[in-house]
C-alpha cells in the first residue's frame, strides 16, 4: 500500500520514489546558488507540494517560480538597510504554520547548514516538537566555483580547501577564526560574505604569509542571470572590488585553482544561455 510518505515522481521515471510532504512538517531545504537546475530532486518535489514557502533574500526568483501557484510565498530575509524579520520571529512563524497543519517549506540559499542559520532553526523545531526534514543544497562555494570554471580542488594545486565566513553575527570579521593558521593551512580559501570586510581579510591573509600575487576571484550572483566573475590577486583585490563595482552576494576564492579558469574558460555564460532561452525565466 502506498503511504502519504511515498509518492511517485515522473521526473526520473517510476524507479524514483521520493517522500511526500506530510502536512504539519517543516522542511529545511537548500535552494542552491540560483540556477533552478541545481535544485535537488527532493527540493523540486518539495516545491511542488508545499503550502507555504518561507524564503531568504538569497533564493533566486527563478527558483521561487517553481512553487505551486496556490502556495503562499513569504519573504523572511534580511535585506541591507531595511528592517527584517528577526531570527526568533522566523522560527516562531515556522512553528505556528506547521502547527496549523501546513506543509512548510523553509527555503534557504545554497545549503541550509552552510552559514545559513539552518542549525538554529532546526534546533528550534526540535525544541518545539515539530517534525522536520533537512534537504541539503549545493552551496555557493561549490556551485559558484564550478560555474566560474574554477575547480574546488585539482591534484596539482590543492589537497585542502576551507570554507570561511568573513562576517560574524556581530557584523565584524569573525575573531574566532585564526586567520594566520588558516593562511598557512588551507591552500584554497572559499570566503563567504567577504565583500564588506575585504580589506581586513586580505590584510590578515597576507600577514599570515600569503603572497600579494596569489590569484583571487570574486564570483558574484553565481549561477544566476547576473552571474559575474572578476579575477584579481590578494594584493589588488580591494582596488579591483572598488574599480569593478563588485557587489554582494559574492564568493571570494583565493588560491592557485583560480588560474585553472584560464584553461576551463568561462564555460557557463548566462548571456549565451539567455540567447538560447535556457535562462529566460531567470532574466525576466
Ligand atoms: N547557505 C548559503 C550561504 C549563506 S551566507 C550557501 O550555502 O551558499 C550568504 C553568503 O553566501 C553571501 O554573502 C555570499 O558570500 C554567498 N552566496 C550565496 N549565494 C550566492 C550566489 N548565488 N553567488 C555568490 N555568492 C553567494
Amino acid at each position: 500500500m502506498k503511504t502519504h510518505r511515498e509518492t511517485e515522481r515522473s521526473l526520473c521515471g517510476p524507479a524514483l520514489r521520493l517522500p511526500g510532504f506530510p502536512p504539519g512538517e517543516v522542511w529545511l531545504v537548500g535552494a542552491g546558488p540560483g540556477d533552478p537546475g541545481l535544485l535537488t530532486l527532493h527540493a523540486a518535489h518539495a516545491l511542488e507540494q508545499a503550502d507555504v514557502v518561507v524564503h531568504d533574500a538569497l533564493v533566486d526568483e527563478a527558483v521561487l517560480r517553481l512553487a505551486r501557484p496556490e502556495a503562499e510565498v513569504i519573504f523572511a530575509g534580511k535585506r541591507g538597510g531595511k528592517p527584517s524579520a528577526s531570527q526568533p520571529d522566523i522560527t516562531r512563524r515556522l512553528i505556528d504554520l506547521a502547527r496549523a497543519g501546513k506543509r512548510v517549506l523553509r527555503l534557504k540559499g545554497g545549503d541550509p547548514f552552510v552559514f545559513g542559520r539552518g542549525a538554529e532553526e532546526a534546533r528550534a523545531l526540535v525544541a518545539a516538537g515539530v517534525p522536520f526534514r533537512v534537504v541539503p543544497g549545493i552551496t555557493a562555494g561549490i556551485g559558484g566555483l564550478a560555474y566560474a570554471g574554477i575547480p574546488a580542488t585539482a591534484r596539482e594545486t590543492n589537497a585542502a580547501i576551507a570554507f570561511v565566513t568573513g562576517h560574524a553575527s556581530s557584523g565584524a570579521v569573525p575573531d574566532n577564526v585564526d586567520w594566520t593558521a588558516l593562511a598557512r593551512s588551507a591552500s584554497v580559501l572559499v570566503i563567504y560574505m567577504a565583500v564588506k570586510h575585504l580589506e581586513t581579510i586580505v590584510g590578515r591573509l597576507m600577514k599570515g604569509g600569503r603572497s600579494p600575487d596569489e590569484p583571487l576571484a570574486f564570483i558574484c550572483s553565481a549561477t544566476t542571470a547576473r552571474h559575474r566573475v572578476v579575477v584579481s590577486t590578494l594584493g589588488a583585490a580591494v582596488a579591483d572590488r572598488d574599480a569593478q563595482g563588485v557587489e554582494a552576494p559574492a564568493i571570494v576564492v583565493v588560491g592557485e585553482v583560480v588560474r585553472l579558469r584560464e584553461h576551463l574558460g568561462a564555460w557557463w555564460d548566462p548571456a549565451g544561455l539567455m540567447a538560447s532561452g535556457e535562462m529566460d525565466a531567470a532574466a525576466e
